[in-house]
């Protein structure tokens, strides 16, 4: 579903992705590791459509759509999903009327704001997120572990195609990522087409989440491939190690 071929991305005139290729199918979990300022970030804002990273050349398709070709909301109606790994605030806008508005421009349909409210309750019940949350304006003085929190409700709800997830994990404490991977299984349970891109540096998630395949990256280009066996020769040997 997501094809990634030899992506080259310049950020302030510097080379990042090196020529990165990856490739995410329908329903598969692809945990993408690798140490800090390897590029990450960079490949999920690449994706996402963020203006400061461009793709300078290479190819980014979702089934048959160049992502290049579309802003970051078109992506967005396409199907991509970004979970930020620093999650911003949003003062004086509430949950539930930004992603009521989302929900409406992704799904192009409306729908009244007691009927989202419901669906949102519903989905917030099931992914244990604190119900006072929704009355509050986004992430603001939310904590790490809710803002990540309210990074996997909003996937819930959008219901992408493609949800990348930035370091989803970093930050949290053993309860709250319990809570966050449990919630990405009851997306993908609930929704088993969904193809997932779980960034993380650590491999402390990947125990709850399961990848289908691990890919790892080191200065902006794909060095290895495997499965969870590399998550365990990670463990041992750390980045230098591969
Ligand atoms: P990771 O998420 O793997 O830690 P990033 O993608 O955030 O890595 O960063 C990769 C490299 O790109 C780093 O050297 C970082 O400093 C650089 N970089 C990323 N974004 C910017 C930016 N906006 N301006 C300048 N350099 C950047
Ligand atoms: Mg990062």
């Amino acid at each position: 579903m997501l094809d990634v071929k030899n992506l080259k991305v310049k950020v302030n005139k510097k080379l990042i992705l090196q020529g990165l290729s990856l490739k995410v199918n329908r329903g598969e979990v692809v945990a993408v590791m690798g140490p800090n300022g390897s590029g990450k970030s960079t490949l999920a804002y690449t994706l996402a459509g963020h203006p400061q990273y461009k793709a300078a050349s290479g190819l980014m398709k979702l089934g048959k759509i160049e992502l290049n070709k579309f802003s970051p909301d078109e992506r967005a109606k396409k199907g991509i999903f970004l979970g930020f790994q620093y999650p911003v605030g949003v003062t004086g806008v509430g949950v539930s009327q930004f992603l009521r508005l989302a929900f409406q421009k992704i799904q192009n349909k409306k729908i009244s704001p007691l009927e989202f409210r419901e669906l949102l309750n519903k989905q917030a019940k099931k992914l244990k997120v604190n119900k006072e949350l929704l009355e509050r304006s986004v992430n603001e003085g939310f904590s790490g572990g809710e803002k990540k929190k309210m990074e996997v409700l909003q996937m819930a709800v959008l219901r992408p195609k493609l949800a990348i997830l930035d370091e989803t994990d970093s930050g949290l404490d053993i309860d709250a990522l319990k809570i966050v991977a449990e919630g990405i299984n009851q997306v993908k349970k609930d929704n088993p087409r969904i193809g997932v891109l779980l960034i993380t540096h650590y491999q402390r998630i990947l125990e709850y989440v399961k990848p289908d395949r691990v890919v790892v990256i080191k200065k902006g280009k794909v060095v290895k491939e495997g499965g969870l066996k590399l998550v365990k020769e990670l463990e041992k040997k750390g980045y230098e190690g591969i």
